[in-house]
């Protein structure tokens, strides 16, 4: 095969990742002081409209640093969709907590929040609604529902950097919100993450506990058990040149997904496109389709034969509750299940060309023939 390969993510690194990475070095400030750790969190808490951002060391961190500032701990519950990445279950697990799983909506695959209520219990500590491959949840329906039960709506906006909810961004909705930027998000710094919130103690939790615990205004003073979860000066570089570029990293992505649109039209029989609510925008972290059951060819079978022929597809994320250490055999979450199952992301990141897209969807084609 002559063609090239298309890979499912690729990092955009052509703006001043490689100026801004060698004035880091030039001026000997590579570790977790620097310039441009400020910088990069006063331009993020800007787009994501939040008056405090906190850089750490990655998304799973950002999400066990969110969980602790709310004061998650051990013999807590959590509540969050089944459907998600392992992160978002494991980070609760890091503070003894108990992920509590709810199944997801049809079309949009985010947390179901009409199944939210019946899990909550006096355990239950915060809700982590998941905007899944760059979709936002529904979140006034999220966050009538715990507000009354003091329940802390913590977003795991690591997939979602540009999706709006309702005119708002993504990331500045719940009580925190956490980010992810490893080298296939859309905006990334290698490894990565950010922790969002309006709440000023909050934020001064998150500072503290990502600096070992350290008491701010007495220097080796450690009253807590704290954690090294600081991103360094590189990192923030990357960051910052990335973020400058994000509006056109994103409009890109929108295009190819409208693109994929385009191609897959006359095809609801073969494939699910993903559905976009008229509140959302939707930031295509992701372009996905979902295989009609009444296809005879298997998910698996379908992404063997796309990279034979020179494409990389992902298979949808296993809900969590299949997974060893987090299986329950009593609750059935049947659409979680049924799409996970279905579900293949397509190429989806700024360096694709048109042509590639219109590649991918005539291979897509001829392999669900038979
Ligand atoms: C990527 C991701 C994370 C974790 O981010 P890392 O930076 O890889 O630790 C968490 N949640 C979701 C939904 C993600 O996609």
């Amino acid at each position: 095969m002559s063609e090239s390969r298309i890979s499912v993510a690729v990092p955009s690194l052509d703006g001043n990742e490689k100026k801004y990475l060698n004035e880091c070095i030039d001026e000997n400030w590579i570790s977790s002081a620097g310039k441009f750790i400020g910088r990069f969190e006063a331009d993020f808490g800007r787009y994501v409209a939040t008056s405090h951002a906190m850089t750490c060391a990655n998304g799973t961190a950002a999400l066990h640093l969110a969980l602790a500032a709310v004061g998650v701990k051990e013999g807590d519950e959590v509540i969050m969709p089944t459907f998600t990445y392992v992160a978002t279950a494991n980070a609760v697990r890091y503070c003894g907590a108990k992920p509590v799983f709810v199944d997801c909506e049809e079309g949009t695959w985010n947390i179901d929040p009409s199944q939210i209520e019946k899990r909550i219990t006096s355990r239950t500590k915060a809700i982590i609604p998941v905007h899944l491959y760059g979709h936002p949840s529904d979140m006034d329906p999220v966050m009538a529902i715990a507000k009354p039960h003091g329940i802390a709506v913590i977003e795991d906006a690591a997939q979602a950097l540009g999706a709006f909810y309702r005119k708002r961004p993504a990331g500045g909705l719940g009580t925190i919100s956490t980010f992810s930027f490893f080298g296939n998000k859309t905006v990334t710094t290698g490894e990565g993450g950010m922790v969002c919130t309006a709440d000023p103690e909050l934020a001064q939790r998150v500072k503290i506990l990502r600096n070992q615990g350290m008491d701010p205004n007495r220097r080796y003073w450690f009253p807590e058990v704290g954690y090294n979860y600081r991103m360094t000066n590189l990192q923030a570089a990357i960051g910052l040149a990335q973020l400058e570029r994000v509006e056109s990293l994103l409009q890109r992505r929108a295009q190819v997904a409208a693109r994929y649109r385009e191609a897959l039209r006359g095809t609801e029989d073969r494939f699910e496109l993903p559905k976009v609510e008229d509140w959302a925008k939707h930031s295509y972290w992701m372009f996905s389709v979902v295989l009609s059951p009444k296809l005879k060819v298997s998910r698996d079978r379908v992404m063997e034969k796309m990279m034979e022929r020179g494409i990389e597809t992902r298979p949808f994320f296993y809900p969590m509750h299949v997974l060893p250490m987090y299986a329950e055999s009593s609750e059935p979450y049947p659409i979680a299940t049924s799409v996970a199952a279905r579900g293949i992301n397509l190429p989806t990141h700024a360096h694709l060309k048109d042509r590639d897209v219109d590649r991918v969807v005539s291979e897509l084609k001829k392999v669900c023939e038979g």
